[in-house]
């Protein structure tokens, strides 16, 4: 099957036509800037008509089978990826305050896509489908049950389609059974998130109810005192202004006052102390939850390393395993600096566990389950 994956970023959308038999890439781009003025497209319903009309010569002559989105949050609903119908869209419409950055981004890409090919299967794969396995005690936070019955709030977990994607390949780079399998899991790009599998499921995983919880991110926050919220209130700020600052303003951008990581490592390396601060925080902080994973798997079997920081920053890396010596977990120099797109082992040969970097592809995992769902396996 030929399937369009739309991956929409809150200022940006990535987008592959993927062939699901042979695992080609026949097109692909990137939609960045939007809604940020400049002449750039003004939402996502513009940067989808854009895609359209740059795939109109590739479409002519191979026309697509699917289209499938990443769609981060689907609530207490969405267990599994989806047919996307009128019903769908406003069912993921409405869980728009959940996830401000991205739930609305998907609605406006699916509806320029209804009304330019009105007869396009569409397909939602969720971010919170692979944490659905998490048992009560690690979904349920400790606040009157009220709130959960009400609205839903509990903890969901996000980043599911490459935690999912990357725990097997991992799985099959150490030649164990996936089911069998238990392993820490860190996704690390601008959103970072880290995943206890155990046999070959997600059991904990750092985001919560919203992708703001959990660990220093580019320009999130990660967890706070709640009552931090509540002062700031207090002192006059909004509810919008607390969730720009949360969001947006804090994380390693709040830390250094930018978040590309290679910019963080150079200053760092040139000797500039907030530079090197916020690589502490953001390395501790990783540390310890993933201490905290390893114990809830039961001793994980690997630590696996993902997305652009995961895959790419030695220096990240080398850190934040500098602070595991307490799990006998170490990295080997040499293999830890190869770059590849390959999976690959970079701890040393006497690590009490293998560190392993597996590059994640949400768009070939998104692909293979359009078409999964288009043809009603
Ligand atoms: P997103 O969550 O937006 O998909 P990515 O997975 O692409 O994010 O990761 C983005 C992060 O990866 C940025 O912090 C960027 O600095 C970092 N990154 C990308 N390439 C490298 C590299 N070669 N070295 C260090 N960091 C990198």
């Amino acid at each position: 099957m030929r399937v369009l994956v739309i991956n929409s970023g809150s200022s940006s959308l990535k987008y592959q036509v993927r062939d699901t038999d042979t695992n080609e890439v026949a097109a692909n781009g990137l939609i960045d800037r939007i809604g940020e003025g400049a002449g750039g497209p003004a939402d996502h319903g513009e940067a989808m008509d854009q895609v359209a009309a740059a795939l109109e010569d590739e479409l002519a002559q191979r026309p697509l089978d699917a289209v499938g989105h990443r769609v981060v949050h689907g609530g207490e609903r969405f267990s599994e990826p989806v047919l996307i119908n009128n019903e769908i869209t406003r069912s993921i419409e409405r869980l728009n305050p959940l996830a401000p950055l991205h739930n609305p981004a998907n609605v406006l890409g699916i509806r320029a896509i209804a009304a330019k090919w009105p007869h396009m299967p569409q397909v939602a794969v969720f971010d919170t489908a692979f944490h659905r396995t998490l048992p009560e005690h690690a979904w349920r936070y400790a606040i009157p049950d009220e709130l959960y019955r009400q609205y839903g709030i509990r903890r969901y977990g996000f980043h599911g389609t490459s935690h999912q994607f990357v725990t097997g390949r991992a799985a099959e780079l150490l030649g164990v059974p996936v089911h069998a399998f238990n392993a820490v899991v860190a996704h690390l790009g601008n959103g970072v998130s880290l995943t206890a599998i155990q046999g070959g499921a997600s059991i904990d995983t750092s985001m919560g109810f919203t992708p703001l919880e959990g660990l220093v991110m580019g320009t999130r926050s990660g967890d706070v005192d709640p009552s931090i919220l509540i002062f700031l209130q207090r002192q006059g700020m909004s509810a919008q202004d607390i969730d720009t600052m949360l969001n947006k303003e804090s994380g390693l951008k709040a830390l250094f006052g930018d978040n590309d990581m290679r910019a963080i490592v150079d200053a760092a390396n040139a000797g500039n102390a907030r530079a090197t601060l916020a690589l502490e925080i953001a390395s501790y902080r990783l540390a310890k939850y993933i201490g905290g994973y390893h114990v809830a798997v039961g001793g994980a079997q690997a630590l696996v390393f993902t997305a652009g920081i995961g895959e790419n920053s030695a220096d990240f890396r080398a850190l934040v395993v500098s602070r595991l010596s307490a799990l006998g977990v170490k990295l080997d120099g040499a293999a830890n600096l190869v770059r590849s797109r390959e999976p690959r082992v970079v701890s040393a040969p006497d690590s009490l566990i293998p560190v392993l970097v597996v590059p994640t592809d949400e768009e070939q995992a998104i692909a293979e389950a359009t078409a999964a769902v288009v043809r009603g396996e």
